[in-house]
């Protein structure tokens, strides 16, 4: 590059930072503005007193995929974060069973021998052809998909057979088990992008695969300090990063992007701006309407969106004996689905996760006592659910579940602080819209080519990375997102990308 070109990201969340710390590496000229006062958006931390709390992502799928982003920038990621792998990785509880999910090939065997009729007689050949798809469909999640011809590429249609297309995650587990809830040990992962495990795409059978491959991680300190790590790395390379900055809006002239208005009036000229804010609360508040055509506020909004979820952040002064990460269902797990994705109303009877990641990690709380991350899943802000009358009711079914279903007895006696989020402040206080917390549906006719592109397809100079583009949420494929725009930023300056791409 003759001279440093400017680029400016809007939001520091996983995909915001990650773009960052590629960009930064390769010779840009890189200012991140973050409207909240610590970085992570929702991978950041929440403290209470002295407990401190993840606000969303508690998994760390594919850590490689991490790796590979810090060697991108000739950095180890171990000399940033400790990362803890979790074995057993987490326990699944049924009405009448309880189910321990290992990454250890026999103990799994022996875990479902233990608890289904038809034993770990399917296992071997899950992870055998999932295995198999997952590698040829892997290259083609990490693909740039700005035009058609990118989308019949040699690989994808090599892959086509793969994507199952008539077939759920749910029904696709049916190759290999009989037992509903067998299934659902291998498909209420589907819940990790806000969809039902009879909705969503045969494809990402791969998430279920991927934890048994490559294990679950817990980072020291909580999963938000590979947010402060990427931060950390940015600064080292010359990056600037304004908290408590918020972007008013995109300045646009011909459908081009040349910098962003901040809140106080500033103005901000770019080269390229990328933006992390939530892609669809971005084009419905960051955009004048007019300028948009395929991703128009009117569109956006029929777009159809992950379910929610309603939040319960517990400092205790006790430790309970439970496991680092704890799924229950729903006794009645088929309605409570409906309820949340297509009745839009409450369940009594709901299925939750619980973190208690104490249990592996005592820098969360003080001696003796523990941060407990409770995740309910909901409908989205497409339901006419009223959050600020039904909230407090809400934590009292919850905190009642928790005494019911984990034994956590007298646990109100014990909470010295708590924080709730529902999903209208997702909304109102973290941007994300519908609240969904899970960003676009997953369904198959927004994936790939039909998600929105990282290089926008609808303005020029602006590029998208986060949960609400392509390849899709989750903190792998974020940061694939933040790789195909810095890649794609470098092509177009002609600057070589990276160490290792
Ligand atoms: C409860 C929950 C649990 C999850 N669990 C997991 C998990 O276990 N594992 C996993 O891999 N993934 C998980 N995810 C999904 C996903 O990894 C996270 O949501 C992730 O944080 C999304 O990253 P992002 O970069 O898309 O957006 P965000 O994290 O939302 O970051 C966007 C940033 O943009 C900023 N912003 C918004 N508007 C403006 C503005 N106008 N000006 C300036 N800045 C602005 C926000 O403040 C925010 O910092 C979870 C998500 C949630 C919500």
């Amino acid at each position: 590059m003759s001279e440093k070109k400017h680029i400016v990201i809007v939001g520091a969340g996983p995909g915001g930072l990650c773009a960052g710390m590629l960009l930064s590496r390769c010779g840009f000229n890189v200012t991140i503005f973050d409207k909240n006062a610590e970085v992570g958006g929702r991978n950041r931390p929440i403290r209470l007193g002295e407990f401190v709390f993840d606000t969303g992502p508690t998994f760390l799928l594919m850590k490689h995929v991490l790796d590979e982003m810090f060697a991108h920038c000739g950095k180890n990621s171990a000399d940033y974060l400790d990362f803890i792998k979790l074995d057993p990785m987490y326990r699944l509880l049924f009405s009448d069973r309880a189910v321990n999910v290992y990454s250890d090939r026999d103990k799994m065997r022996a875990e479902l021998t233990g608890a289904f009729a038809e034993g770990s007689a399917g296992y071997d050949a899950y992870l055998q052809q999932e295995g198999q798809r997952f590698e040829k469909l892997y290259p083609c999640i990490q693909r740039d998909y700005s035009s058609l011809k990118a989308f019949f590429s040699l690989d994808l249609l090599r892959a086509l057979p793969c994507l199952a297309l008539n077939h759920s995650v749910f029904s696709n587990l049916g190759k290999y088990f009989k037992e509903e809830k067998m299934r659902l040990v291998f498909s209420f992962q589907s819940k990790y992008l806000g969809m039902s495990p009879w909705d969503c795409p045969a494809l990402f059978t791969m998430l279920s695969y991927l934890e048994h491959e490559y294990g679950i991680y817990h980072v020291k300190g909580g999963l938000n300090k590979i947010a402060a790590a990427m931060a950390e790395v940015i600064t080292e390379q010359g990056g600037i990063i304004h908290t408590g900055t918020a972007v008013e809006s995109l300045l646009i002239k011909n459908k081009v992007v040349s910098g962003v208005r901040l809140q106080d009036g500033s103005e901000i000229a770019a080269d390229e701006v990328v933006v992390n804010a939530d892609f669809a609360y971005a084009m419905t508040n960051l955009v004048e309407p007019t300028e948009l055509k395929r991703y128009s506020p009117e569109k956006v909004k029929k777009l159809e969106y992950s379910c929610s979820t309603f939040m319960l952040y517990l400092g205790l002064d006790t430790r309970y004996d439970l496991p680092h990460h704890s799924i229950a269902f729903a006794e009645d797990y088929t309605t409570n689905i409906k309820n949340i994705f297509g009745n839009k109303i409450l369940s009594k009877d709901f299925s939750f996760y619980v973190q208690n990641a104490c249990v592996s990690d005592d820098t969360l709380a003080p001696t003796g006592k523990s941060a407990l991350y409770v995740l309910v899943p909901m409908p989205n802000n497409d339901s006419a659910i009223d959050w600020q009358s039904v909230c407090a009711e809400m934590r009292e079914q919850v905190l009642d579940t928790l005494e019911t279903r984990l034994n956590l007895t007298g646990i109100r006696e014990h909470i010295e602080c708590e924080k709730i989020i529902t999903p209208q402040t997702w909304e109102t206080d973290e941007h994300v819209f519908k609240g969904a917390t899970f960003s676009l549906s997953h369904k198959f006719s927004q994936l790939l080519y039909w998600r929105p592109h990282n290089q926008f397809q609808e303005l020029g100079q602006c590029y998208l990375v986060g949960g609400g583009t392509h390849p899709g949420s989750g903190l792998p494929t974020i940061y694939e997102s933040a790789h195909i725009s810095a890649k794609l930023i470098c092509q177009k300056h002609g600057v070589s990308f990276g160490l290792a791409s």
